[in-house]
Parts: C-alpha cells; sequence; structure tokens
C-alpha cells in the first residue's frame, strides 16, 4: 500500500470568482460548504483503503480557492483523519478578509503552522 506523507486539499469555494482566475473555484454558500466538507472526509475514507494515510504527514496544504473560508470546526475534521505533530508543516491559503483573531487562534490550536496570503489589491476602491 502506497504511503502518503504530503497531501494537497482542495477547497474550491471563494467570497466571489475573479475574472481573471484559473483555479478550479467558484462562489459558495455557506451550505454547499458542509456539503463540499462531508463529501471530501467520505472521499478521504475511501482513499485510505487504497492508500496508507496512517504515517505522520510531513506536510498538510490547504489550498483554493480560499480556504479560510472553511469554519474551524471543518478544519479539525479534516485533519483528524490524518496523523499529525508539531513538526508537520500545515499551511491555509487565507482571504485576510475571512479570518479574524479568533479564527487564527484556532488555526494555531489545530497545529496549522503556516499562512499563504493571497492578496489582489491593496485599493479598497478596486475590492
Ligand atoms: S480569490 Fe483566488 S482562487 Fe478565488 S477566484 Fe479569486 S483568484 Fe481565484
Amino acid at each position: 500500500m502506497l504511503k502518503i506523507y504530503n497531501t494537497y486539499i482542495h477547497i474550491p469555494f471563494c467570497e466571489r470568482k475573479c475574472n481573471y482566475c484559473d483555479f478550479t473555484s467558484l462562489k459558495g454558500s455557506d451550505n454547499q460548504i458542509e456539503k463540499y466538507v462531508n463529501y471530501l472526509l467520505k472521499e478521504i475514507d475511501i482513499y485510505s483503503k487504497e492508500y496508507d494515510l496512517s504515517e505522520k504527514q510531513d506536510t498538510i496544504y490547504f489550498g483554493g480557492g480560499t480556504p479560510s473560508l472553511l469554519p474551524i470546526d471543518s478544519l479539525e475534521k479534516i485533519l483528524s483523519k490524518f496523523s499529525y505533530d508539531k513538526n508537520t508543516e500545515i499551511t491555509i491559503e487565507v482571504n485576510p478578509k475571512t479570518v479574524d483573531i479568533n479564527k487564527l487562534k484556532g488555526y494555531k490550536k489545530l497545529g496549522i503552522n503556516r499562512l499563504s496570503i493571497g492578496i489582489q489589491t491593496f485599493d479598497n476602491d478596486k475590492f
């Protein structure tokens, strides 16, 4: 069984779709995001029959889309499917508009230790 040490998890939702964007992403409602997370958890279970996900992960990367749209409890459910410790590099792509101090504290508590911050503009009139 192939052992997996590095995992990329795609969260294909954004607050809105930027017209220049080629990534797989769409504007998602809370309901769609919750549904997606539930299917993602099932898919991880299916993959774990074919791939060994029990090894401690070197890296886990939440990309998108805008994974920072996910509530903390969804991230917790996803991470609970993997083995990791404080040496695992866990990254989440963040739109600064979608996080506050509580969410950042939640990330830290979950072991997320790296933020990838995307900024389209520093001009509020263009946002
Ligand atoms: S926020 Fe990023 S991923 Fe989302 S639509 Fe815009 S460019 Fe694409």
